[in-house]
């Protein structure tokens, strides 16, 4: 068998068209949505990421206003730049580019931000709406992944969903999104982590596998089970002389030997990583429209 590669590029542009034909009723409104970036330090790959975010804002017709300090910058300058963002009523995002130095509770920064401006979805208030199925703003990965998976022309309903990793940032949201009784989620769900003995016999029952671990190809073929929807959500980088930056990236799943078993599996890069960018844009207009209502 040879899966099927879900398009999260495609599926993407598609999400990034509808937020900007929600953003412009604002605008006609006399809204214009805007997202405020903080990037604190100069790790590549932050910088990298809030490139892409920038840039899909300018293709959404979203403002976006960028905020950069050094490494240095203390505890309490930051949280005064976001105080000064929530006060900012032509600011309708505030996107705390992670990681933050170490001196930095990540916690006390994601507190900080307002909860109707907190496109991340990390705030403790967002995250309690979503585990009561409330209207909120989820976190933008693991949202995407229903979204790819049924524009996709699969379904999720009745699926045993198996989630590989616990973060508070893609574990924890996906296992409670998927479990919700709702559109696009309703599924049967297992959430394994680096505590699990025996993580094949769990990864062996999943309809629907998501990978979220941070190791590169850590998922084979002899992991999952014929037929299944793998979601890859890794992005790992692997030393490679034969590319002129020297290294590429690589996700969590072996793709070659998965996509022999597997129905459909999202590539990396091209399958969640898109969706993620599309989902803060979705996110972005979300709250300019509760915002200004
Ligand atoms: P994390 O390091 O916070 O969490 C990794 C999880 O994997 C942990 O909960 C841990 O319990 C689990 N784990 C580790 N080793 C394991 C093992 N041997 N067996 C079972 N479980 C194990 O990472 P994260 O922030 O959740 O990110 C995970 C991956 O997804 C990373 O590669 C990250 O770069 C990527 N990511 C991608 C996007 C995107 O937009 N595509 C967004 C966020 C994260």
């Amino acid at each position: 068998m040879s899966a099927t590669i879900l398009d999260g590029k495609a599926i993407a542009a598609e999400i990034r068209a509808e937020a900007a034909s929600a953003a412009q009723q604002l605008i006609d409104a006399g809204t214009t949505p805007a997202l405020a970036v903080v990037l604190i330090g100069n790790n590549p790959a932050s910088a990298a990421y809030v490139g892409s975010k920038i840039k899909a804002c300018a293709e959404c017709g979203i403002e976006s206003i960028e905020r950069t300090a050094d490494s240095d910058i203390s505890e309490s300058e930051l949280l005064s730049i976001i105080n000064d963002l929530n006060n900012d009523a032509s600011v309708h995002g505030i996107l705390v580019q992670l990681p933050l130095p170490d001196h930095i509770d990540e916690n006390s920064i994601i507190e900080a931000v307002h909860p109707d401006k907190d496109v991340d979805g990390f705030h403790p208030i967002n995250t309690g709406r979503l585990v009561a199925g409330s209207e909120c703003l989820a976190p933008c990965t693991p949202a995407g992944i229903p979204e790819l998976i049924s524009r996709s022309g699969f379904t999720t309903s009745g699926k045993h969903a198996v989630i590989i990793g616990r973060s508070n940032i893609v574990g924890k949201p996906m296992m409670n999104i998927l479990v919700q009784k709702a559109e696009n989620a309703n599924c049967t769900v297992t959430c394994c982590h680096s505590g699990t003995p025996d993580l094949a016999v769990h990864t062996k029952q999943a309809d629907i596998l998501i990978a979220a671990i941070g190791v590169a190809d850590f998922v084979t073929a002899d992991m999952v089970k014929p037929g299944a929807l793998v979601i890859d959500v890794g992005i790992n980088r692997v030393d490679d002389d034969t590319r002129a930056r020297g290294y590429r990236l690589t996700g969590d799943v072996d793709f070659d030997s998965v996509s022999q078993v597997a129905e459909a599996i999202s590539p990396v890069p091209g399958g969640v990583g898109p969706m993620t960018v599309a989902m803060l844009m979705k996110n972005t207009v979300a709250a300019a429209t509760r915002l200004t209502e």
